[in-house]
């Protein structure tokens, strides 16, 4: 049978309706108030594909060699053109129309024709996340115009060259997936938001509700903040109502169906969206879901006039369960996630312990990475003194380089003599969750070789002797103080150098990644971008960059990952194969770097953008493009015809600039005009061209302050303007990382902030209590 009304289904119809089919089946079988729809039955793809003979061709165009990346894409354009050109059979084309003309409309639009959702849903089981594997397709708005070929796109998703990758390395065979489309009638609603069955931190028997005029998309995207109610379980008390100044919300507009955002009505923005009879019929509403599931859930409703509609439900995870959720967003309501036990331990790099040694303090410097480690000390001077790391060791070097990655992470701990928070050895040690101090000065002079040393990488002291415990590993000190990821309307994504980390990075239920640095992945080729594309041709260039990107943009899919292009300075490349061909510069941190490099070198710069147009076609729409260093619009215009001449429309994907110069900052309203959709703080850059402190100079060090109020008064105009263009806000410089920047940010209306891989938790704790506190003043 071609199609299945949701209340002929039900948990266990996977096979033939897929996963999302089977549980909106699953729900109204319930008996719960679910907008209608119906599926379109994988044996109906199967049906199609047979049916109109294509079958054969389709699975011998994509047993193709995925290595390579050309017959790749070839072979997806192939089956999905296949797919998309080929006719419905008349029969089954006839009932999917009859099915839509009988969804219904909402009270009140009668004799209109009903918006639908289109959604893909996987059937195959054995793919243990279909996030991998390309089956995410969803269309809003859609009437039957487009609806057989919004159908037909859905199917064709099981071909995106991301999802004949997955499977061909997986080992899946293409001949057995399958895939459903539920088509579902859109609510309008009027009000909306979420409901937590119990209290989500204590799991106290608490209902938490938000709410806020219009569709939800306002509440979970944090464009606006709503109104919360607390309401005692047991006697159906509203313990508190705390209302929020609801200055938008967003509306469908009636004629395109695309969802715009307005102003709220004067009157209507300090209102109670919700009675206490609206809460009391939630409340009961969310018992029921929580008694069919038998768990506490966290419910996306929606009330058309006066009608109450539950859109989706999902158990309440807590990091004690550990479950992986990569791959969902806390945009979509996603309020709770799970993430690792272990977050925030040292990875398993050698000894961990609290205690610091029971020694003299022997140096000291700046604590780069948290966690204390304990072992003999390796001075490291030459490359090829690498070897002689062993686990456990505590490497002590002038200053890390990328070559010592694979030593890193066998060392138990890291010192160095150079650098500051945002050198390398600091970025990369907390990304590999090993101790470090940086900074020391001297401490290649001062320790010995094999002399026995504790290091506390928060503290930033180095002591002789083994701590009392360190035989053990234990639990990082850090460890965030609740266990449950608070729900916070302000994203909390995270910074990220090394691939390698993205896993790790993805299950401590961060946002997104703010920040990709891809310097890591080009310096590790020991060549200059320049000597390695002589060398190696200029597809072996970007096949690399892909495949460091893909491995963070299929760790962190669908949460957007935001790929910075090229920022190494000239004294970086300069160590490299190739090196010697970079100019000599008085100050390489005010030179040759970032944009500038870029737009002066097109033609190497094309190869970043190639790399990132290869992943889009791939099917990674997750992965954002970042320009550092920008100066002002031109550099963003220039930018933008670059990337449309390598195929990629700025006007579809989402991209933006790194706001690091104070020009950037002062020049915001025209870069806002260039079009781009987000503008990140590169604080550490920012902070060094405002206050003219070199960053990497030690004697300086005192005197770089990220929250001087000039750079603060930077960051807040720029914060002011981009709200009035309509155009997001982060900041991915350390300074993220740091509680009183994040309560000054928060307050100052940024969209997002993206914090080190061991700090994310604080500052998602940190933000939860500023946006709480906001939103109690607000009402007091
Ligand atoms: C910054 O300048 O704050 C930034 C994040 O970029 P980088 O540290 O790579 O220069
Ligand atoms: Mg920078």
């Amino acid at each position: 049978m071609p199609v299945y009304w949701l209340d002929e289904i039900g948990g266990d119809d996977i096979d033939t309706v897929g996963g999302k089919g089977a549980s909106l089946g699953e729900m109204t079988g319930a008996g719960l108030p679910v907008p209608p729809g119906f599926v379109v039955s994988a044996g109906t793809y199967r049906l199609f594909i047979e049916q109109a003979g294509i079958d054969e061709e389709l699975f011998s165009v994509v047993d193709v060699d995925v290595e390579d990346s050309s017959a790749l894409a070839d072979a997806a354009e192939r089956a999905q053109t296949l797919i998309v050109e080929t006719e419905f059979p008349e029969d089954v084309r006839t009932e999917i129309l009859d099915a839509y003309r009988s969804i219904g409309v909402s009270d009140g639009d009668e004799g209109t024709e009903p918006f639908v959702a289109v959604r893909s849903s996987a059937t195959a089981e054995d793919l243990p996340d279909a996030s991998f594997a390309g089956q995410q397709e969803t269309f809003l708005n859609i009437r039957e115009e487009g609806l057989l070929e919004r159908i037909r796109e859905c199917w064709a998703s099981l071909f995106t060259q991301r999802a004949i990758y997955y499977r061909q390395k997986q080992g899946f065979d293409h001949r057995t997936v399958n895939i459903a489309v539920v088509v579902q009638r859109m609510v309008d609603a009027d009000r909306s938001g979420v409901l937590f069955t119990s209290h989500p931190s204590t799991g106290d028997p608490r209902m938490i509700v938000e709410a806020a005029w219009g569709l939800g998309e306002a509440v979970v995207s944090g464009a606006v903040s709503p109104d919360n109610y607390v309401i005692d379980r047991a006697d159906r008390d509203v313990l508190t109502a705390t209302v929020a100044d609801k200055k938008v919300m967003h509306v469908r507009d009636a004629e395109t169906g695309e969802t715009v955002e307005s102003p709220v009505p004067e009157q209507r923005r300090q209102q109670r969206v919700l009675s206490d009879e609206d809460l009391h019929e939630l409340v009961a509403l969310g018992e029921r879901v929580e008694e069919h599931y038998g768990s506490p859930q966290d419910v996306e409703w929606a009330i058309v006039e006066g009608e109450l509609f539950l859109l989706q439900s999902r158990p309440i995870t807590t990091i004690g369960e550990g479950e992986d959720r990569a791959g969902a967003t806390a945009s979509t309501g996603d309020a709770l996630d799970a993430g690792t036990p272990d977050s925030g331990t040292t990875d398993g790099s050698g000894t961990v312990s609290e205690e610091t040694g029971d020694g003299e303090e022997l140096i000291n410097g700046l604590g780069a990475s948290p966690g204390t480690a304990t072992g003999p000390v390796r001075i490291v001077d030459k490359l090829d003194e690498l070897d002689k790391v062993s686990e456990g060791d505590v490497i002590v070097t002038e200053m890390t380089t990328p070559d010592m990655v694979p030593a890193m992470k066998r060392a138990a701990g890291i010192v160095t003599d150079e650098g500051g928070m945002t050198s390398h050895a600091a970025i990369i040690s907390r990304e590999l969750g090993v101790p470090a101090v940086v900074g020391t000065r001297s401490a290649t002079v001062k320790l010995e070789d094999g002399q026995a040393v504790t290091l506390d990488g928060k503290r930033g002291a180095v002591t002789s002797g083994a701590s009392a415990s360190s035989s053990e590993p234990e639990p990082e000190v850090n460890a965030p103080p609740s266990a449950t990821k608070p729900m916070t309307a302000t994203e909390v994504k995270v910074n990220l150098s090394i691939p390698d980390a993205a896993e790790r990075a993805a299950a401590l239920g961060a946002d997104g990644v703010g920040l990709l640095r891809i310097e890591h992945m080009v310096l590790s080729l020991d060549k200059t971008p320049e000597r390695y594309v002589a060398d190696h041709g200029a597809d072996a260039y970007v096949d690399e960059l892909i495949d460091g990107i893909r491995t963070v943009a299929d760790a962190f899919y669908p949460r957007s990952v935001r790929v910075r292009t090229l920022d190494a300075p000239t004294d970086e490349f300069r160590e490299l194969q190739g090196g010697d061909d970079e100019p000599h510069e008085h100050n390489p941190m005010l030179g040759y770097r970032g944009i500038r490099r870029s737009l002066d070198r097109p033609d190497v710069f094309r190869h970043e953008l190639e790399a990132v147009n290869r992943l889009y076609e791939m099917g990674y729409d997750n992965i954002e493009l970042m320009f550092p260093l920008v100066t002002d619009a031109d550099d963003v215009r220039r930018v933008r015809s670059l990337m449309a001449e390598v195929g990629i429309d700025p006007n579809k994907r989402s991209w933006g600039v790194m706001i690091e110069t104070p020009a950037s900052a002062l020049q915001i309203e025209e870069i806002a005009d260039a079009g781009i959709d987000f503008a990140s703080f590169g604080t550490n850059d920012l902070t060094q061209y405002t206050l003219a402190v070199d960053r990497n100079n030690e004697v300086v060090a005192d005197r770089f302050d990220e929250l001087h109020p000039a750079v603060l008064e930077l960051i807040e105009s720029t914060i002011e303007t981009c709200r009035k263009h309509g155009v997001e806000t982060s900041i991915c410089g350390q300074a993220g990382s740091k509680p009183d920047m994040v309560e000054f940010l928060v307050k100052s209306g940024v969209s997002s902030i993206s914090a080190n891989i061991d700090a994310v938790r604080d500052v998602q704790q940190e933000i939860k209590r500023v946006e709480q506190r906001l939103l109690l003043d607000s009402v007091r």
